[in-house]
């Protein structure tokens, strides 16, 4: 109808002298944005169905491409922006929930930009990494709670299980039927590669990643997908997923369309049945009840592996962390509403949690407070862009990170927030064959590794900036932060002082 039409958020821009209608872009792009006019003996465009992945950019052999955020609006009106009226537009004409992917685009405040970071100047000398050692080796879970010696005056190691981490980075939950075989393959490989973990997801695990095991954390979310002894024994962790930044309060949805071949398998459920992921754990009211979760997991694995539980991080989250401390959990996973998904509501996505950065300074002090910080460790995600917010959020309190959209976006990722589709034109977030192969795992495995390396570098550089010559002397050191453009009352959460004091 013509009240519906929409003008296209984004205009592709055809340099008609550049183009020699090599028809790339048509064989590339699986929105159909690209045709060859046979009539017009020219290239053509549907600027309609282009979502923004810039992959006919990428590979246009004489750049004769681009995509242009369209200026066509609305009269200008602060209130009712165009999102606003484009959005109801859109829902009076289908009566659907609008589904959007990847994490929050609103202007909400990134606290991480806001932090700056100290370095040594007369005194307390910096240190040089390339010259001397620098530690970033990491380790979660519980830690003792004094040193044990034997007769002889040597340590008697008692620890509960622990993961080792060779950098505090870890790739974070990515379903296999979220994204592709290939992707999955990449994060497991760099994972091995790099001395760290990936997480299957809620996907379960295929069997063709249980090689990866001791690099892999396994999730058990609350539609149970592909649980079972073995699954939970294959990895080196296993994690509850409560809840995800992206969607905080709700459960996930994994349309039938995307449950084919493997997926149904590894997820064991029948071909072409949507996943639908309840909001709830369905024995889970409580803390007592989530204690037992734990214990059961524990106790099928033979209490030989750290249990994780993740949370979105929402309001009273430091409240909801010190239970979790409680109930026997090793770690505590906390994810921030700029985390990324394949699929969430958009309202939802765009409206509901809060940052990470403040929920981590609360949850990390009220374990201080409550004299428990040592019974859990605290890895905290949603948007964690590089290796400065990494520092950062260690200074907060975290004892290691999670990455998913940057990873997703050394794959190849552009953001363009339509992973709902099932067609990503990088072969991440789809299972479609030809779609899938764009993706090499070699290919992927190096890029991520690379990533990694670089950012470790970097984390090494400010460490020694800053005279601290390993990552457990930084972590909690909020004495190494300033805020800058912050409110009291955020300083206040943070914990840390105004730049220039
Ligand atoms: S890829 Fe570039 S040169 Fe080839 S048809 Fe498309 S716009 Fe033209
Ligand atoms: S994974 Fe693919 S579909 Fe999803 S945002 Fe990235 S490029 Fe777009």
């Amino acid at each position: 109808m013509v009240r519906d039409y929409l003008y296209p958020d984004y205009e592709v821009i055809r340099n008609a002298d550049m183009c020699i209608a090599c028809r790339v872009c048509e064989r590339q792009c699986a929105n159909e944005v690209h045709k060859y006019d046979a009539d017009l003996k020219k290239m053509v465009s549907n600027t309609a169905s282009c979502v923004d992945c810039q992959r006919c950019v990428c590979l246009c052999p004489t750049h004769a491409l681009k995509v242009i955020k369209s200026d066509n609006t609305f009269k200008i009106n602060a209130n009712w922006t165009n999102e606003a009226i484009s959005d109801i537009i859109r829902q009076a004409g289908t009566g659907a929930v609008l589904l959007s992917a990847m994490g929050t685009p609103k202007e909400y405040p990134v606290y991480w930009d806001k932090i700056l970071i100290n370095a040594s100047q007369v005194t307390n000398p910096s240190i040089d990494p390339l010259r001397e050692p620098m530690e970033t080796k990491t380790y979660l879970g519980k830690k003792a709670a004094e040193i044990i010696r034997d007769k002889n005056g040597n340590i008697v190691p008692k620890t509960s299980p622990q993961l080792e981490l060779e950098v505090p980075i870890m790739f974070s939950a990515m379903s296999y039927g979220s994204i592709s075989y290939n992707a999955h393959k990449s994060l497991a490989m760099a994972a091995e590669e790099l001395g760290i973990l990936y997480n299957t997801g809620e996907g379960g695990l295929h069997e063709d990643f249980y090689q990866y095991g001791s690099n892999t954390i396994v999730q058990v979310a609350s539609g149970r997908f592909g649980v079972h002894e073995d699954y939970l024994n294959s990895g080196a962790a296993i994690e509850i997923k409560m809840g995800q930044g992206a969607k905080p309060g709700i459960g996930g949805h994994l349309p039938g369309a995307k449950i084919v071949g493997d997926i149904s398998k590894t997820r064991m459920i029948p071909e072409g049945t949507d996943a639908i992921s309840p909001a709830p754990h369905h024995d889970i009211y409580s803390i007592e009840d989530l204690r037992q979760l734990v214990f059961s997991l524990k106790e099928a694995s033979d209490y030989k592996k750290p249990v994780i539980v993740k949370i979105a991080a929402v309001h009273n989250v430091a409240a909801i962390a010190s239970g979790i401390a409680r109930s026997g959990a090793d770690i505590i996973a906390i994810d921030g509403y700029r985390g990324g998904t394949g699929a969430a509501p958009k309202k939802i996505r765009d409206n509901v949690g809060i940052p990470i950065e403040l929920a981590l300074a609360s949850v990390d002090q009220r374990l201080r407070d409550e004299g428990i910080r040592g019974d859990v460790s605290v890895v905290v995600g949603g948007s964690i862009r590089s290796s400065a917010d990494i520092v950062k959020a260690v200074a907060l309190g975290a004892d290691a990170v999670y990455i998913a959209t940057s990873a997703l976006i050394a794959l190849g990722c552009h953001l363009c927030r339509s992973c709902q589709s099932g067609k990503c034109n990088w072969g991440i977030a789809t299972q479609i064959p030809e779609l899938v192969k764009r993706l090499n795992p070699e290919d992927g495995k190096e890029r991520l590794v690379n990533l990694v390396n670089a950012w470790t570098h970097e984390i090494k550089e400010m460490l020694g900036g800053m005279g601290i010559n390993s990552i457990e002397a930084l972590r909690g050191n909020r004495l190494m932060l300033r805020g800058i453009g912050m409110n009291e009352k955020e300083l206040e959460i943070l914990g840390i002082k105004h730049a220039g004091e």
